[in-house]
């Protein structure tokens, strides 16, 4: 079954009753250069185990499925599951599970599906929970290589945005953090359908074995920087000394402590930067 040719695609649909949710983050890839593409930049292999997340009609879990020795795809649309299990029936090595990826425990997931394999995560990300369920798989310290991912242009920039860049956001930190990221390659907007507003990006996050700075505290280096990013325009001195409850005068010291003016702003700062300041508050040397 071609599931990128728009009559097969109707078929189905009418088959089973099926229409698109916007709500739901619904743009169906339907370019068949854009699967195998998506499938190779993850690097998946036979011994790898992939969790996908929105398998829609199974049109990337079909590519998934012929390069990793097994795929888990999460789809929260009930309607899609009748209709996976035709379009994918081909793929045995496959498990289609109805849930939400967001109340899904995929720490015990990974662990029951794919025991001692190496997991790597491609999907095709419904757009209104891009940043949700890329920090959820970052913070939850998942047992993954590497993430391989369709987001909105915009949204790549900002999530493979280096620090101290224009660009860059507290997601951006985390993804340093976290992994080494890489800009895969654009995808129009006219390459789904319904077609999207926006072209969109394929990204892979590739997971750090140790994190780039040493940190006594991660929760406190998170906090810092989801405070210094929470008001753009505001330098640090403003933000942090709101959410710290510390003087604007202790932060300027602070700060300067660290060769930084006190006029500094978030999207200025290394990643270095951040784990001094948060290193400096965590241990209350101020
Ligand atoms: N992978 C398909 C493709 O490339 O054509 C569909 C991608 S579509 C952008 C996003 C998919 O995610 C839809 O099938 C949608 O129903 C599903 N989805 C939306 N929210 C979800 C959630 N919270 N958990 C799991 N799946 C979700």
């Amino acid at each position: 079954m071609e599931l990128t040719n728009i009559k097969t695609i109707e078929k189905l649909f009418e088959k089973y009753g099926f229409s698109f949710k916007k709500s739901l983050g619904q743009n169906f890839l339907i370019n068949p250069s854009v699967c195998p593409r998506m499938a190779a930049a993850s690097g998946a292999d036979k011994d790898c185990g992939v969790l996908e997340i929105g398998p829609g009609i199974g049109v990337l879990t079909k590519e998934l499925s012929a390069v990793a020795g097994k795929v888990v795809s999460v789809e929260l649309d009930s309607r899609l599951i009748p209709l996976l299990l035709e379009s994918l029936a081909d793929c045995d090595n496959v498990k289609i599970i109805n849930s939400d990826i967001l109340k899904t425990d995929v720490s015990s997931l990974i662990k029951q599906e794919f025991g001692e394999r190496p997991v790597k995560v491609c999907a095709n990300l419904p757009y209104y929970i891009t940043s949700p369920v890329i920090m959820g798989l970052l913070e939850q310290k998942l047992p993954i290589d590497s993430i391989t991912v369709m987001v909105q242009k915009e949204a790549a920039q900002r999530i493979c945005a280096s620090p101290g860049t224009r660009e860059c956001g507290a997601v951006s930190l985390a993804v340093s953090y976290y992994c080494e990221p890489k800009r895969e390659f654009s995808v129009k907007r006219g390459s789904f359908m319904p077609a999207p507003n926006v072209d969109s990006e394929v990204i892979t996050l590739k997971l750090r074995k140790t994190p780039p700075v040493n940190l006594s505290d991660e929760k406190m280096f998170f906090k810092v920087v989801r405070s210094a990013f929470s008001m753009r325009r505001k330098t640090l001195v403003n933000c942090l000394s709101k959410d710290f409850g510390l003087s604007k005068e202790t932060l300027t010291a602070l700060l300067e402590s660290v060769s930084l003016k006190p006029t500094a702003r978030a999207e200025e700062l290394s990643l270095e930067k951040f784990a001094e300041i948060s290193e400096m508050i965590a241990k209350k040397e101020y």
